[in-house]
């Protein structure tokens, strides 16, 4: 019978003895056993499966598949009769509170705002559930919060009880009951009527505390993600230090973070616009400069780390008051080069020939128009080289 199991009849049972009745290989050839009596919570439910020592030997996986319970062991197990089981208490207890914990918080959610639960999952730092609805406010989610640290503080009785079909009018179930025969109820009077297969703790109390951390949309409802027990202590530590941290860094108080993050965005804003407009006066000066050191109907430069805005912006100056110059400019950037070609107004040749011409020396790739283009590639050649192969190939 399902309730004569170990982790049904004797929930808190952290460390048995039994029998070895089954020592064999899975379809995949991966070893597994099949003990009397089992202790180990198989996954299922939403609960992640117990982990522990069997003899010693780490247990690793839990599995229930074709009515018998698997323990997946590190390693092969010596042949023996009696073996020494030990439960991993502080996972299973954790596990035992989150789930205990959802149950109360799905329970608030009805209670309060008529919010059914569609989905419960139980992760390594987090747990969630799917609530059926496409939005949920802060305002419900500190409500729902609070009913359900208010149910935990008064310490109810978390009650199993096993019941058949026949017996399900009697309770006012959350969601629908399919199975027949040894139905596992999971009650929190007044509260909470569950079908459930999952471990729990004996009262509400032991959950200890249950904190939402965030929600996001999913597939039309909304998942809530909150933690239980340890887990709200272990989430305020880390909080905590992340909060030091930025406390610290920015030299303001921890309640003033917000405001000194601010002010950082709105400075770091109005820098980036000054240095923009610094740029831009550099970039005229270097214009006028070119323009006056111009020999011929090219005006040529080359750079170390110009980036290819600033070339463009620097062509486009250029251009803008020579209007019968054609303008080479290159960077080596790394192990880059660069380029941007321009053409004044009165220039007809088109830009394109030159990118054309010198684009297959740097393996590079380029595009523009007749009277502006840009290309780069691998630096094969120098900056100067390159220059000099744009103004024989006009
Ligand atoms: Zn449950």
């Amino acid at each position: 019978m399902l309730q004569d199991r170990l982790y049904y009849a004797q929930p808190n049972c952290k460390r048995f003895t039994t029998q070895i009745i089954k020592n064999v290989q899975d379809e995949d050839g991966e070893p597994y056993i099949v003990l009397n009596q089992t202790a180990f919570y198989p996954t299922g439910g939403g609960q992640p499966h117990d982990t522990g020592t069997i003899n010693d030997v780490e247990v690793i996986d839990v599995v229930e598949m074709n009515e018998e319970i698997r323990h997946y062991l590190a390693e092969p197990l010596e042949p023996t009769e009696q073996v020494d089981c030990v439960i991993n208490w502080e996972r299973r207890f954790d596990h035992m509170q989150q789930h205990a914990g959802q149950h109360i918080l799905s329970a608030a959610f009805v209670e309060l705002f008529d919010f059914p639960t569609v989905s419960f999952h139980l992760g390594k730092s987090l747990v969630s559930i799917d609530v059926k609805t496409s939005d949920v406010s802060d305002e419900q989610l500190n409500a729902v919060e609070n009913l359900a640290n208010h149910m935990i503080l008064e310490n109810h009785p978390i009650e199993v009880k096993w019941v058949t079909e026949n017996d399900l009018a009697a309770y006012l179930l959350r969601k629908k009951i399919q199975a027949e025969n040894e139905i596992r109820l999971v009650i929190i009077p007044n509260f909470d009527y569950n079908g459930c297969g999952g471990t729990h703790p004996e009262s509400t109390g032991q959950v200890s505390a249950l904190k939402i951390l965030s929600t996001e949309k999913h597939r039309g409802h909304t998942r809530v993600y909150f933690v239980c027990g340890k887990r709200v202590l272990q989430q305020l530590h880390t909080k905590t230090a992340v909060v030091k941290e930025a406390s610290q860094l920015l030299s303001a108080p921890e309640e003033e973070i917000n405001q000194a993050i601010e002010k950082l965005r709105s400075t770091n804003h109005s820098l980036e616009k000054s240095l923009r407009e610094a740029e831009e006066t550099i970039l005229q000066f270097e214009a006028s400069e070119l323009i006056n050191t111009q020999k011929d109907s090219f005006i040529s430069a080359t750079f170390e780390s110009h980036s290819i805005q600033q070339l463009q912006k620097l062509a486009r100056f250029i251009v803008a008051k020579a209007d019968d110059a054609i303008v080479l400019l290159v960077a080596k950037n790394e192990e880059k080069l660069q380029f941007v070609v321009a053409k004044g107004n009165l220039v007809n040749a088109s830009m394109k020939t030159i990118s054309a011409a010198v684009l297959p020396e740097i393996n590079g790739k380029g595009g523009g128009n007749d009277t502006f283009v840009q290309g780069g590639g691998d630096a094969l050649v120098t900056a100067e080289a390159l220059v000099q192969l744009m103004k024989k190939s006009l």
